[in-house]
């Protein structure tokens, strides 16, 4: 193997750390046999399987009177317990019996009386099997009392006249054995078109701590050493690992290996063997990868038939029997000491102290796939080791392993030069067996024979070996090229990591540059925020006076409001009264009017009369001006007693004259009066006061007084003014 290199770290035992993954535990009861019926007619059963809840209840203790050889129940059970139940002779009866008088198991899987081979091949090996060509490393032992059907479920039924176990193709009797070996090659030539394969045979016998090669080609196979190995961990130095094409050739070499089986024949079974039986198929699967190199997977398939597990006592054994069966329960004693290290988490797991457990160290807490098939009998008689068993079996189901696939990737050529050394090796041995080949005596032939097997031994060993170192050399390398890769990457990354650095430092500077003026503006906003905090509680207390302020500047407004109202209404009266005031004024200015013409005519008639009259005819006139009944009550002046005729008339003719104009002026303006409408004008009566000056001083004064009397309480103004009219008026000639 030059060019092989290893997938994974994890692809060989201890190479990587992968999932744990428990050891499944299944139980297999097999039937009574012709032997246990014919002992009892209506023999006691033992257990009761229940294979939907995974259940297997069996007797907490064999009913006393079962057999004499049977020890006496436990104490709880020998009176009140044992006395409150019948023996069970079918599963009805055993299902009735109470609870205290049976124990219960559960599993990943169990199989019943009935159970066909093929449904125990379907149900618990048939994945196993396939992750063994997928490249994991599996094992799965038979556990058991000799006679429980061990061998019965690895290999089949063994057939009596001929001795070969079922491996026929369509033998429903044909064991875990035959049907892997059928399934293997069955999915190997479905795949064929794309992948190439080679799977190879071994089988082990470990009897009396002795390992023999069930498949050596010599007529006394010679005892096998277990070696340890740094690459490859432990093995069998010069184990034979035959190369087989199809199923025919694997069968014909278990029936060949029957013959160099150590078996024995006891009370218990006729075919019992106290020897453990290790059958290895090794299936070497390689397929091209999309890159154009060779994926090599190599899975390991360990079918394990272990020896009986009774005692001594129980499976008849004697003399150097007992020296025989000594060994076998050392071997699994050491087993059970193993698992129970394995399950207490001990620091220390005795491997070494049995062959078995040496070879097996990787099925039990290592990095295979592993199952385990404890087989029991339902008979009540093997009661004691059917509870050893279950017992053994249940602990083993605490057992936590760690698989790892067997992948690496190769060249084309390598599976290509072993495929032909093979063949090569095959055609030699095939030409020496049939004798077609040099002839010579069968002394010399025998060494010759004896050193060429020496011979191949150590070759496939030394080539084993060399493949490792390559295997190894080409790892190495692979790893030294990768770390040289990384190392340059490492290199590279810290650079670019260096210049990262200068750039980050560059920018942490400037980012503390801004931190502390950000720090800067923070202070500021915070002291700004406190300024405007304060200037608001400040405008907030005056708003709040403000409120207060207004609140009452509202009560004053409504206050000002009614005043106003009040005002309003007092105006709106004083304009009714104005405009009565007008409407009386326009009658008094009628009846000055009237009165006027009237005194005008009497003037005119007067001065007819003055004309051609005397003197008192002048003050009659004046009399007749003013006449005493309608003289102002407040003129305190008065005309001369005595005037001139001529002065008299002129002064009259003026004072008449100006009066006639005066009254031309009123009766033009009344009108006027009369359209305003008088009382909307608040100036109303100061104009009338006016008008009033450029009328006569009696008319004058009448109708300057009321106004002025009437507006006395609204403008002291206007008031002052028609005094001062009146005075004016009073102070005329
Ligand atoms: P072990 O290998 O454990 O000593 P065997 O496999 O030789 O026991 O079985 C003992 C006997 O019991 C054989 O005759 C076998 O045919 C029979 N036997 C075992 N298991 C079954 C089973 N599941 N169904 C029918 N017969 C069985
Ligand atoms: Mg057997």
């Amino acid at each position: 193997m030059t060019t092989a290199t290893r997938k994974r770290a994890a692809s060989r035992p201890g190479g990587g750390s992968s999932a744990a993954e428990r050891v499944q535990v299944a139980v297999r009861c097999r039937p009574f046999t012709p032997a246990e019926s014919r002992a009892s007619s209506r023999p006691v059963l033992a257990a009761r399987i229940n294979e939907l809840l995974r259940e297997v209840r069996v007797l907490q203790s064999a009913w006393p009177s079962l057999s004499a050889s049977a020890p006496p129940p436990p104490p709880s059970l020998s009176t009140s317990a044992s006395s409150a139940w019948h023996p069970p002779h079918s599963d009805l009866e055993f299902d009735n019996l109470p609870p205290s008088a049976t124990r219960s198991y559960v599993y990943d899987r169990v199989f019943g009386p009935s159970a066909t081979q093929a449904a125990v091949y379907d149900t618990l090996v048939r994945p196993i099997v396939s992750d063994s060509i997928a490249g994991y490393n599996c094992t799965i032992f038979a556990y058991g009392q000799t006679g429980a059907g061990k061998t019965y479920t690895m290999e089949g039924e063994r057939h009596a006249h001929s001795g070969q176990s079922g491996s026929s193709r369509d033998d429903p009797l044909a064991g875990i054995i035959p049907r892997a070996i059928r399934h293997i090659f069955s999915e190997l030539q479905a795949r064929q078109r794309d992948i190439e394969f080679a799977v190879r045979c071994s089988y082990l016998e470990l009897y009396n701590e002795q390992l023999t090669d069930l498949l050596a080609t010599g007529s006394v196979a010679p005892p096998l050493r277990i070696l340890q190995d740094p690459t490859r961990g432990t093995f069998v130095a010069g184990l034979e690992e035959v190369p087989v094409r199809n199923e025919t050739e694997v069968f014909a070499l278990l029936d060949k290996s029957c013959n160099r089986r150590h078996t024995a024949e006891t009370q218990m079974n006729k075919f019992s063997s106290r020897s453990h039986a290790i059958f290895t198929v090794t299936v070497h699967v390689r397929e091209s990868t999309a890159g154009g190199e060779d994926l090599l997977t190599v899975g390991k398939l360990n079918l394990v038939d272990l020896a009986g597990s009774e005692n001594i006592g129980r499976s008849g054994a004697s003399n150097d029997r007992a020296r025989e069966a000594g060994s076998i329960n050392q071997s699994l004693l050491t087993l059970g000491r193993v698992i129970t290290a394995l399950v207490d988490n001990h620091p220390h797991v005795p491997y070494r102290d049995s062959k078995l457990t040496r070879l097996l160290q990787e099925s039990l807490g290592g990095h295979n796939k592993t199952a385990i098939i404890a087989t029991i009998g339902p008979c009540a008689s093997n009661l004691e080791e059917t509870l050893s068993t279950l017992d053994y079996a249940y602990r083993a189901k605490n057992i936590q392993n760690r698989p790892t696939l067997n992948q690496m990737l190769m060249r084309k050529a390598l599976i290509r030069e072993y495929a032909e050394e093979i063949a090569r090796l095959r055609l030699e041995l095939e030409a020496t067996r049939a004798k077609n080949g040099i002839y010579l005596p069968p002394e010399l032939y025998a060494e010759m024979e004896e050193a060429r097997v020496g011979h191949r031994d150590g070759m496939a060993a030394l080539e084993r070996q060399l493949q490792d170192r390559l295997q190894e050399k080409e790892v190495l390398q692979r790893l030294a090229t990768e770390a040289t890769q990384r190392v340059q990457q490492a290199e590279a990354q810290a650079r670019a990591a260096a210049e990262q650095l200068i750039a980050s430092e560059g920018q942490c500077r400037r980012w503390q540059q801004r931190v502390q003026q950000l720090t800067q503006e923070r202070d500021e906003q915070r002291y700004l925020l406190q300024c405007r905090i304060d200037t608001e509680d400040k405008l907030s207390k005056e708003a709040m006076t403000l409120l207060n302020n207004l609140t009452h500047a509202l009560g004053d407004l409504e206050a000002l409001h009614g005043q106003v109202e009040r005002q309003a209404r007092q105006q709106r009266q004083l304009q009714e009264r104005l405009a009565g005031m007008g409407t009386r004024m326009r009658a008094g200015t009628d009846g000055l009017r009237q009165r006027w013409r009237a005194w005008q005519a009497e003037m005119e008639q007067a001065l007819q009369e003055i004309m051609g009259g005397e003197e008192e005819a002048d003050d009659a006139a004046a009399e007749d001006v003013y006449p005493a009944a309608e003289a102002p009550r407040r003129r305190t002046w008065a005309y001369p007693k005595k005037l001139s005729r001529t002065r008299a008339t002129e002064q009259l003719l003026a004072t008449f004259r100006s009066a006639q104009a005066m009254s031309n002026v009123a009766a033009a303006g009344a009108p006027e009066d009369d359209d305003r409408g008088g009382g909307h004008d608040e100036n109303e009566p100061m104009r009338a006061g006016v008008r009033a000056r450029h009328t006569l001083p009696g008319v004058g004064v009448v109708a300057a007084e009321r106004p002025t009397e009437s507006h006395k309480s609204v403008s002291t103004t206007g008031s002052n003014r028609s005094a001062s009219v009146l005075s004016q008026r009073q102070t005329l000639p």
